[in-house]
Order: C-alpha cells, then sequence, then structure tokens
C-alpha cells in the first residue's frame, strides 16, 4: 500500500538489473504501465546505458562484497519518459532482502522544476550581488566627490533637519564631524536672521517642488566679513514621488563676486573719465567757438573795405582758414557730445525737401565755382511733411555733399532721394548722394566710417579733415533709427546713401501742402539742357505739374526742335527753359535766335543760371527773358516760377524783369542783443554795410527796455545773455506786443544746433534763428528773405 501511495517512483529490481515491480508514481512518471517493464532492464527504457551498467556493477558489487559505491547516496541523473522526453531525475538505491532474496528498490523524484526553481534562486542571489556591488561602488564614488569637491553639500528633511552633509560643509562650519550636524536645523547652525532666510526658501522648495537654481547669497559673517555663495536646492522624492526633503549645493563665489565687483567699479569709473573728457573737450570746443564770431565777422567786414588785391587775397584765405577751423571744430564738438551721450535728436514735422535741397543749395556756389554740376532730385511721391530731426537730417546730407563737392574735381555731384516704402504713420526715405569723385576703393570703404579715419592714411595725403564727419553721420542715422553706407569705385566716384524710417505726421500743416496743380497743366515746355541728369529732373518736376517737356541737348538742337514744329502743324512751344552756359551758343544766342522765329517773339523764357555768378541783367532785358532759376533747381522755386508765369499770362502782374537782387532797398531799423562787445560790432557793421540802422542792446533787459522805445524792424536776439537771457527777453517782448497788434520779426542767434535750439526758439516766440559764428550772407539773405525789395519780385530767384 506504501509503495503504491508513494509520490516518488519505487521501482524493484533483482540483482540482473531486470524490473520486478513499478508503482503507479513510476507509471505517471515515465509513462510506461507495469506490465510493459516488468522483467526488462532500466537501461533498455528510460535511464542512459551507462547509468544503468553502473548500477548494475553497484549490484554485483554488493552481493560480492556486501557494499556498493553508490548504494544509498542520491544521484542525478537524466532520465527518459516513454515519448521520448528527457527529465532530471534524483536516484536512491537500497538494497533489500525479500523472502529470502536481494532485490534493489530505486526511488526516484522528477527534479526538473524543483532544479529550474534552484536555477533561478541562484541567479537572482547572484544578481543581487552585482547589484550590491554596483551600489556600494556608487556610494564610494559619491563619497568620494561629496568629501573632495570644493562646493557645499547637504540634504534635509521635511522638518529642516541635516540628514546629510559633506565633509567640506562641516569642516567650514567648524565641526569636528557630521554627527555635528545630523539632526540639527538651521537654526542650530546659523544666525537666526540667516537660518530664517534659508528656512523660508526651503519651504517654498518644499511646498511648490520647484527648485531654486544658481541663487546668489550674500552672507556677512560675525567678524563682519561679506561673502558670497552660489546655492542651487532640488526636491528630493521618494519611490512615489513624494516631497520627503530637499539636497542643496552651495559654491562659495566671494572671491568671483569681488573681482566683478571691482570690474564694474573699473568700468564706471573709466566711463566716468571718458564722459568727463568728452565732456571737457565739448566745453573746450565751445569756448573756442566764441572767439571764431571775432575772427570770422571782422574779417567778412575788413574784406568789405579792402580794395587792395593783395589784402583781399590775404583777408579770404584767412576768412577760408577760420571755415575750415570752425568746421573742425564743429566735428569734435559733435563727437564729444555724442560721446559723452549728450547727442538727442529732436523730431519735429518738418518740410523734407526743403531740408534736402537747403543743404543742396548750401553747396550751390562752391560747385559751380569747381564747374561742378550739381543736380537735386527728389522723388515726387515723397510726402511733403514728415516728423524727423531736420537740423541733423540736413547735416548728414550737408557733410555727404561737403565730401563729395572736396573730392570730386569734374563731373556732377547727385542727390537723389527716393521713397523705398510708403505706409500708414511712416514712410522709409533712401537718400544717395553721388559724386564723380576720386573713389574709395573697397577695403576702406567701412573703415571711412570710424573716428579719425580717412580713406588714404598716408601722411602725403592731399585732402585735409578730420576724418570725423562720416561717423558723426553714422551716428546721426543710427540714432535716428537709420543705416548709411557707401558703394565707390575708385576713379569713377562714390554714392554715399543712407535710409530712414520717418513718421508721418497725424495732419499735415497747411503751408506744407504740395502746390496745387493746374495753371501751368497742358502747357508744352522745351528745356535746353547739357547736363543730361539736370535735363531729367527739371522734366520731370514739369510732368509732376501736368506739362509736356521736351528736352534739347544743345541750343542748335533746341532750335532745330522749334523750327520744325513751325513745319508741322503743332502750336508753338509754351515756355522754353534755357540752360545758361552752353558751349557753342549761349542762352543769350539761343534766344536771340528765337525771338526771330515767328510765334516765339513773346514766348516766354526761364534762364536757368550757375549760382557762383550775376546774371547779366542787361541782357535779359534785351531779349526779354524774365524770369531765372538757379541751378539746382528746387522744387519749391520752380513751382514759385510757374506760378508767376500763370499770374503774369492771366495779366494779374505784369511782366517784372529782376533788378540787382542782393541788394535789399529796404532801409530797416534793428535791434541787436549780444552782450559780446566783438559780436556787437561785427553784426552792427555788417548791417550798417547794407544801410540798415541799428541800435545795440547789451542783455535781455536793455533789449525789453529798448523795444518799449522804439518800433523795430527786426530784432536779432543772442539766445545766452547775463542778466536775462534771450527767450526770457522774447517772450517779454511778446506779451509787450499782444497790445500793439505788430508782429516784430525777433530771430535767435544761437551756439551751433545746440539740442532743443530749434524747438526753444519756437517755443518762445521767435521766428527764426541763425547759427553763430555769424556769415554775413546768411545774414543777407534772411533779410531779404522776409524783407523783399518791391523790384526783386518773390519769382525773381537768388
Ligand atoms: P574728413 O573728410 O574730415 O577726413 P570724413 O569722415 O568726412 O572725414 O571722411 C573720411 C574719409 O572718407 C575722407 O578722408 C576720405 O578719404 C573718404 N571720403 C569721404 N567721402 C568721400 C567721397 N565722396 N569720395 C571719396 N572719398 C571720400
Amino acid at each position: 500500500a506504501i509503495v503504491n501511495a508513494s509520490m516518488d517512483c519505487i521501482i524493484t529490481m533483482n540483482p540482473e538489473g531486470q524490473i520486478v515491480q513499478f508503482n503507479p508514481a513510476a507509471e505517471r512518471t515515465f509513462g510506461y504501465r507495469d506490465r510493459e517493464v516488468i522483467g526488462k532492464e532500466m537501461g533498455d527504457l528510460f535511464v542512459a546505458p551507462e547509468v544503468h551498467e553502473r548500477q548494475k556493477r553497484s549490484f554485483q558489487l554488493y552481493q560480492a562484497t556486501g557494499g556498493g559505491s553508490m548504494l544509498g547516496t542520491r544521484v542525478e541523473v537524466p532520465a527518459y519518459r516513454k515519448d521520448g522526453t528527457q527529465f532530471i531525475a534524483e536516484m536512491a538505491t537500497q538494497p533489500l532482502t525479500l523472502e529470502g532474496e536481494l532485490v534493489f528498490t530505486i526511488f526516484l523524484r522528477d527534479i526538473t522544476e524543483r532544479r529550474a526553481a534552484d536555477d533561478a534562486l541562484q541567479q537572482e542571489v547572484e544578481q543581487r550581488r552585482q547589484v550590491e556591488e554596483a551600489l556600494r561602488r556608487e556610494r564610494d564614488l559619491l563619497r568620494t566627490l561629496m568629501d573632495n569637491l570644493p562646493v557645499f553639500i547637504f540634504a534635509k528633511d521635511l522638518g529642516g533637519k541635516f540628514t546629510m552633509a559633506n565633509a567640506e560643509l562641516v569642516q567650514a562650519l567648524g565641526l569636528p564631524d557630521v554627527s555635528g550636524m545630523l539632526g540639527k536645523t538651521d537654526a542650530d547652525l546659523f544666525p537666526t536672521d540667516l537660518a530664517e532666510r534659508f528656512r523660508a526658501d526651503d519651504e517654498q522648495l518644499l511646498r511648490t517642488g520647484r527648485p531654486l537654481i544658481n541663487r546668489e547669497e550674500r552672507i556677512v559673517d560675525s567678524g563682519g566679513q561679506e561673502q558670497w555663495f552660489l546655492t542651487t536646492k532640488v526636491p528630493l522624492r521618494d519611490g512615489e514621488g513624494n516631497i520627503e526633503g530637499l539636497v542643496g549645493i552651495s559654491r562659495d563665489i566671494t572671491h568671483l563676486k569681488r573681482a566683478e565687483i571691482e570690474l564694474e567699479q573699473a568700468k564706471a569709473a573709466a566711463e566716468a573719465a571718458n564722459q568727463a573728457k568728452s565732456a571737457f573737450v565739448a566745453n573746450m570746443s565751445h569756448e573756442i567757438r566764441t572767439p571764431m564770431n571775432g575772427v570770422i565777422g571782422m574779417t567778412e567786414l575788413a574784406l568789405g573795405l579792402a580794395t587792395d588785391p593783395e589784402q583781399r587775397m590775404y583777408l579770404k584765405t584767412l576768412v577760408s582758414s577760420s571755415e575750415a577751423l570752425l568746421a573742425v571744430i564743429n566735428d569734435i564738438l559733435d563727437f564729444s557730445k555724442i560721446e559723452a551721450g549728450k547727442l538727442t535728436v529732436d523730431p519735429i514735422a518738418f518740410n523734407f525737401q526743403d531740408c534736402v535741397e537747403g543743404a543742396v543749395e548750401a553747396i550751390a556756389v562752391q560747385a559751380g565755382r569747381k564747374n561742378l554740376e550739381l543736380i537735386c532730385d527728389i522723388a515726387a511721391d515723397t510726402p511733403p511733411v514728415l516728423v524727423g530731426d531736420a537740423v541733423r537730417i540736413r547735416q548728414v546730407v550737408l557733410n555727404l555733399l561737403s565730401n563729395a563737392l572736396k573730392f570730386t574735381e569734374s563731373g556732377e555731384i547727385v542727390v537723389k532721394t527716393s521713397v523705398e516704402n510708403q505706409g500708414e504713420s511712416f514712410t522709409r526715405i533712401h537718400v544717395c548722394v553721388t559724386d564723380t569723385g576720386i573713389g574709395i576703393p573697397k577695403a576702406r570703404q567701412e573703415a571711412v566710417f570710424s573716428a579719425f579715419v580717412q580713406a588714404d592714411n598716408s601722411t602725403t595725403r592731399r585732402y585735409g579733415g578730420t576724418g570725423l564727419g562720416l561717423t558723426i553721420c553714422r551716428k546721426l542715422i543710427e540714432m535716428m533709427g537709420g543705416r548709411i553706407w557707401v558703394e565707390s569705385e575708385p576713379g569713377k566716384g562714390s554714392c554715399f546713401q543712407f535710409t530712414l524710417c520717418l513718421a508721418r505726421p497725424k495732419e499735415a500743416t497747411l503751408d506744407m501742402q504740395p502746390p496745387e496743380s493746374g495753371g501751368v497743366a497742358g502747357w508744352s515746355v522745351l528745356i535746353v539742357e547739357t547736363n543730361p541728369t539736370v535735363a531729367a529732373v527739371i522734366a520731370e518736376m514739369a510732368r509732376q505739374r501736368q506739362m509736356r517737356p521736351v528736352v534739347a541737348s544743345s541750343a542748335m538742337a533746341g532750335l532745330g526742335l522749334v523750327k520744325q514744329m513751325r513745319t508741322e502743324p503743332e502750336p508753338p512751344f509754351d515756355l522754353v527753359m534755357v540752360e545758361e552756359r552752353m558751349p557753342e551758343m549761349n542762352a543769350f544766342g539761343l534766344v536771340q535766335a528765337l525771338r526771330l522765329v515767328p510765334g516765339y517773339e513773346k514766348t516766354p523764357v526761364v534762364l536757368l543760371s550757375t549760382p557762383d555768378h550775376q546774371v547779366d541783367l542787361r541782357r535779359c532785358r534785351e531779349f526779354a527773358i524774365e524770369h531765372f532759376l538757379k541751378k539746382p533747381v528746387r522744387r519749391t522755386r520752380f513751382n514759385e516760377c510757374l506760378r508767376a508765369l500763370c499770374d503774369q499770362k492771366a495779366g494779374t502782374r505784369s511782366p517784372l524783369i529782376p533788378e540787382l537782387v542782393s541788394t535789399s532797398s529796404r532801409r530797416l531799423h534793428i535791434l541787436v542783443a549780444e552782450d559780446m562787445p566783438v559780436n556787437q560790432t561785427v553784426t552792427s557793421k555788417m548791417l550798417e554795410n547794407r544801410g540798415h540802422k541799428v541800435d545795440v542792446a547789451g542783455d535781455g533787459v536793455s533789449a525789453v527796455a529798448m523795444y518799449s522805445k522804439n518800433k523795430y524792424d527786426l530784432i536779432l536776439m543772442d539766445v545766452q545773455m547775463p542778466r536775462m537771457d534771450g527767450y526770457e527777453a522774447t517772450r517779454r517782448i511778446r506779451s509787450l506786443e499782444i497790445k500793439t497788434d505788430h508782429h516784430t520779426l525777433i530771430v535767435a542767434l544761437t551756439a551751433h544746433a545746440m539740442k532743443g535750439d530749434a524747438d526753444q526758439c519756437r517755443v518762445n516766440g521767435m521766428d527764426a534763428y541763425l547759427c553763430k559764428p555769424l556769415r554775413s550772407q546768411e545774414l543777407y539773405t534772411l533779410i531779404e528773405q522776409r524783407f523783399p525789395s518791391p523790384e526783386a519780385g518773390d519769382f525773381a530767384l537768388t
């Protein structure tokens, strides 16, 4: 019964190795029925033959000697089931005497599963060992790192108690070992205010879970020494992601911080020194400018008196040298103002075209003297009014023009402006100043915009200058939000250009509106002009007024056109514009011939004259030339001229012939308010030389007093005066004026384009301003504009 119920296989064999008993467990394990195996040998059935052989030898040994090597011991052997599958069997053999006969009982069990489980266990143990080894190494690495890194490393639990600290931190706190820290809080280790700060940081971090990265902490130790730390704290989370504390790393950055502070102080000191230097230069150049008033003014006066050619030559050189010196001083003044951060831009609503044309006009005479054609081509779609710093824009254009003039010996200088981009509230303007001068090599084109740099840096250079002009231009353009650059080819010429984004005013003021079209619309106009660019610009202006321009490039071609028209059934030209000085036949020759052509006896003729010489008025009269336009032709003047022509045609104005235009025939009563005796003399003499009656006031107070007593046509008001400045004096005069219903023209005399001067003058009720040192020509021009002589007419252009 036991054998039958046994869970293990029990197989009994006789000493010959034949199976005599095979229990049900054996049947289940091997898949044989007992009758299939009784009398058979195990080696034939389910163990390897060599295993069976060993068994048999043991049985025989046991029989012979009473002992067998393998009997009783457990062995593991491979065994086979009936279906051929293999398993591992644990086997023990027990000899028995059964009814006087010796048998061997084998106890056998399938241990495949147990073996697998054992293996798995073994593997797990090995893995665990490896993990533990890796962990240990990591711990050692971490420990080594922590104890040797020159930073503080610590960990705290939720209650703020230290759970870990590295050697550096323990040492820094003056503790013998880490046990002095563990379980302690910041309050136990640091001064109260510091501990509170740390605790507040920790609490915020533990609450939000957001790490504190690279926080700079300033600590003042008990000895009053300042220390700086750079601290990072991150939350420490358990397996479920819950915050269970924090780790922190802190680095002593005191030496870095000190260096940084020192550097900052040094930088601030250097900047202050630089600014002081620039302020000094600005002041100095201002001081140098003041006596220039006297030098230039007096020389101009002396020039007016001198008749001896040699003396005149000396004086002229003196004027031009002073002008050159003044230009240098102005450059330095601007440059140092920029450097000192004192230069600002002053946007106002202004007429862009006037501004550019004004600059062009300023060099027209000099360009004429060098026989250079000067052309100003302003795009017709330019909005009449824009918002920008007109003074500075003019300064830049004038600077580029002066350079073009200086570096060009023959050919032409063209100022061309175009609208790059037209937005609702802004206009991007592109301005090019092109010359046919010496040009700049590619390699030097960027350098010329640097301070004190010139394209030709040799000591034997031909052209003078400070090398500051373009630097100032660039700074100004950049301050106004634009860009300036140059394209140039040596020997061919240069094209300096800039772009500026200018705002459009909210509402255009009336006097800045473009001229009305009409009147001249439909007129055919013959333009006789040898320079094609000039001709094109004038033709475009005519087209803008709906006129029909025809261009002839010489007097002969012009006459040819006139005569050809006669043979065709075309009406004659309504207007003829003629360049004054042409090769072969000049304007007078042409007009003389023209007047002989039937239909042209009375055709209006406009003379396109060069600015540097006086038009021959006698000949003008002789040939009934009633109008002239000075080149470069300004659009405003062009339009004024057309208006005059229309009026004349309509009979609202009788034909006029200009008189000597530079003489204002009216004798004015003028008050000069100026504190410097030299300037008083210069200004009064300039005016008296033109026949005006001049009174002088030494300061604002006397200016107001003198105004109350006399009726002046014009007051020239120095802005800076003792006792009462020019602004204050003007305000007082204006308030006195309210009762009189008379507006006295007050012109400010200001220092060189000081910031806000133009605005200040306007705000304080001044009508215009002139920059010092005062030039006689500028003064006369202003007076002529404001007090036109009746004969000169407002279309006779100078
Ligand atoms: P400056 O004219 O006082 O020397 P700028 O800054 O105005 O100083 O000009 C710097 C240099 O750039 C000039 O010295 C000259 O070499 C070069 N340059 C400027 N404008 C022109 C130009 N239109 N043609 C040729 N060279 C020019």
